[in-house]
């Protein structure tokens, strides 16, 4: 999988990639890590890029592009990757789209979590308070004057990001104001979604345990329409045990019609079968 995070300093990227490596096994690939890796080497990247960081300005695309090129030749790459911090501006996101054509490589989505700007300032200092508790070293540009800087670069820079996406189908919009786990939960529901993941499963086999326990005054009938229905649907299809909700772009693109189609077959009998056997039982009653 594929994937770029989007959204402004203090959104959550960061604590979310976490959460997708953990998960799929992805790497991350944050800019500002490895530019922040560079600065403390003092490496010649380093060097042009100190500066500039504690302003709170843009290090130069050819920078972050020639950084980000060099990193996706690397072996690690192929189980998948999640960018976080690049791109940040459309000539980055151009440039991205080249190399990832030149390298063959599909990008599944952009997942945009989407926060209101004034909880960002509460949201750094509380990052850097709980730095500064665990006697870890806090960025310089953490500071208020410079959060600033940075949002208003978001805003004019990386935002039209959004729109670059959008009309190319990846986009994918979270909530970021949520809790850390739900986000996690949304995000990981609209992968799901899109069949970048494994979903949740409502296999055909599991239709028919469900049938089955459901219908069991009519037992063997139903379980037997449910069995017909499972072996009629194409093998190892599995469907989302949600719907697609707020999934926009890539999500509608590729909603889970297919992959769903094969599990709903078999529930479809299923129910239709349990609804058979319970018009029966009714009638027996009645008959009774
Ligand atoms: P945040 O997203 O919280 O602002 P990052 O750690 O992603 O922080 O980036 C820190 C700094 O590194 C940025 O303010 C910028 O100077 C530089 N940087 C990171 N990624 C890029 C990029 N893609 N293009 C230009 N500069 C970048």
């Amino acid at each position: 999988m594929r994937l770029i995070l989007l959204g402004p300093p203090g959104a959550g990227k960061g604590t979310q990639a976490q959460r997708l490596v953990q998960k799929y096994g992805l790497v991350q690939l944050s800019t500002g890590e490895m530019l922040r890796a560079a600065v403390a080497a003092e490496t010649p990247v380093g060097l042009q890029a100190k500066d500039v960081m504690a302003s709170g300005s843009l290090v130069p695309d050819e920078i972050v592009i020639g950084i980000i090129s060099d990193r996706l030749d690397q072996p690690d790459m192929k189980n998948g990757f999640i960018l976080d911090g690049f791109p940040r501006t459309v000539p980055q996101a151009a440039a991205l789209d080249e190399l990832l054509k030149k390298k063959h490589i599909k990008l599944d989505a952009v997942v945009e979590l989407r926060v209101n700007e004034s909880a960002l300032l509460d949201r750094v200092e509380t990052r850097v308070a709980e730095m500064r508790a665990r006697g870890e070293e806090v960025r310089i540009d953490d500071t208020p004057e410079v959060l600033s800087k940075r949002l208003a670069n978001y805003r004019t820079l990386t935002e039209p990001l959004i729109h670059y996406y959008s009309e190319r189908r990846k986009l994918l919009t979270v909530d970021g104001m949520m809790t850390i786990e739900h986000v996690t939960r949304e995000i990981n529901r609209i992968l799901a979604a899109i069949g970048a993941v494994e979903p949740k499963v409502v296999s055909a086999k599991k239709a028919v345990g469900a049938a089955r326990k459901t219908a069991k005054p009519a037992g063997k009938k139903v379980a037997k329409t449910a069995k017909k229905a499972a072996k009629a649907a194409p093998k190892g299809k599995k469907t989302t045990s949600s719907k697609a909700g707020r999934v926009t772009g890539a999500g509608r693109k590729a909603a889970p019609a297919a992959k769903g189609r094969a599990a709903g077959t078999a529930k479809k009998a299923a129910k239709k079968a349990v609804r058979k056997a319970s018009k029966k039982v009714t009638k027996k009653r009645a008959k009774r």
